[in-house]
């Protein structure tokens, strides 16, 4: 392996889309993944206007858009009553406003086309059974230590490994992630077991007491992706665990029959047990950094964190290629980039878990008065920050 090849822990959404990003500024790329293939786990994945300008970016797009579902709105439902709060425009407007669609795909076709561009590229070079367990560096070089006992050599390793990150432990050292408490459970369901009055073209919320229930439609519209998550102060951290359909519906018969029917169509269900941490700066370690949840993993609430990894490539490929000469000086600019935006994401995740999805009694009077009184256009204005920036946003010349 050559000294020269930048080195990447991971080959999730993360690390594929910064392998393609920094091959396209022309570095060579290792991938190091620690399973015995690539690939993703989930049904379903949200992806805002801002993961298609990264996907433009690294090369991908056209068939990321190719796999998407494009859902006319994102609406809010009330989980007890069964009404609509609101619902938030998708459409022409809101597409020319952020220059991209907002889209729903399955988590295989989007990590796909990643592999794929990473396989057909000669810059790229993809490993598997290669678990990076720590690094030692000496100024110019990284040794990446595998799991297997041998070791690699780069000019840089990028630590995309996820939430609970090897590479983390020794940049960051900061422990165990935080178990939020939140068990989410996902299940795919054919289209047709799906109730006909609920097939909506739609990215749809059911906001109820220390719940919320996410749907929408996959895969040209072949299944209906189901994540829902309930508030019941889980311990222990849980990752994709087979779970029984009783366990999971019993924990939802405070919600109305409308989507209690939708729930109970579920079958296959797997349970994950949310985890985030605290937003940190210090993601650098001279010619080491770190992207995506290994940087900073967030709730899903957002339906952001993938997006951010994708972001998180694209500006360190920019960063790299620019302070080509000082790697550490690229390294601390793309940290520097990145990490406000991020914790905005960490930390707005939380709160609108706890203040829009998860809101009971008053709480939820008060959410359903604000929302009503907003407008399409005010909902863009708010979410101008998140959807109206990409990954070089401030950081082009
Ligand atoms: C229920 C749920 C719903 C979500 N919905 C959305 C959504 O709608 N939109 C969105 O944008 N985000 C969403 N997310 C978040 C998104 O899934 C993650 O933020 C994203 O997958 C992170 O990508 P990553 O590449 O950084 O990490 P990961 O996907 O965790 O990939 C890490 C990779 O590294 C490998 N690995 C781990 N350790 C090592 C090691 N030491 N050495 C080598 N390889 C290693 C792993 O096998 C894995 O392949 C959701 C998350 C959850 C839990």
């Amino acid at each position: 392996m050559s000294g020269n090849s930048i080195l990447i822990a991971g080959g999730g959404i993360g690390g594929l889309t910064a392998a393609l990003g920094l091959a396209a500024k022309g570095f060579d790329v290792t991938v190091m993944e620690r399973a015995s293939k690539f690939g993703e786990i989930g049904a379903g994945i949200q992806l805002g206007p801002n993961a298609f300008h990264a996907l433009d970016t690294v090369g991908v797009g056209q068939w990321a858009r190719e796999k998407a579902v494009y859902v006319d709105m994102l609406r809010l439902m009330d989980a007890v009553s069964g009404e609509e709060i609101v619902h938030i425009p998708l459409n022409e407007p809101f597409r020319k406003r952020f220059g991209n669609p907002y889209a729903v795909v399955h988590r295989g076709d989007l990590h796909g086309v990643l592999l794929k561009g990473c396989e057909e590229h000669p810059k790229i070079t993809l490993r598997v059974n290669a678990e990076v367990t720590g690094y030692a560096q000496d100024g110019s070089a990284v040794l990446a230590s595998l799991a297997s006992g041998e070791t690699a050599e780069g000019s840089i390793l990028i630590g995309a490994d996820g939430l609970r990150s090897n590479v983390r432990a020794q940049v960051v050292g900061d422990g165990a992630p935080r178990v939020s408490g939140h068990s989410t459970y996902r299940a795919v369901i054919p289209l047709d077991s799906m109730p006909e009055d609920l097939r909506w073209n739609a990215a749809t919320l059911w906001a109820g007491p220390k719940c919320h229930i996410v749907h929408y439609p996959l895969s040209d519209w072949k299944y209906f992706n189901l994540v829902i998550t309930k508030d019941n102060d889980a311990r222990e951290a849980v990752t994709g665990q087979p779970v029984r359909r009783e366990d999971v519906r019993s924990q939802f018969m405070h919600v109305s029959e409308k989507i209690r029917r939708v729930i109970e169509t579920g079958d296959d269900w797997k349970v994950w047990v949310l985890c985030d941490r605290e937003p940190v700066g210090g993601w650098v370690d001279g010619h080491v950094a770190l992207l995506g949840d290994a940087a900073h993993p967030t709730l899903q609430y957002y339906a952001q964190g993938a997006c951010m990894a994708m972001e998180d490539a694209v500006c360190l490929s920019h960063m790299l290629d620019t302070h080509r000469s000082d790697i550490p000086a690229g390294l601390v600019a793309y940290q520097e980039a990145r990490v406000v935006r991020t914790a905005r994401v960490q930390l707005g995740s939380r709160a609108i878990g706890e203040l829009m999805f998860h809101a009971e009694g008053l709480h939820a009077r008060v959410r359903d008065e604000i929302m009503w009184s907003m407008t399409a256009e005010d909902y863009y204005d708010r979410l101008e920050w998140l959807y109206g920036a990409t990954g070089l946003t401030g950081v082009e010349g």
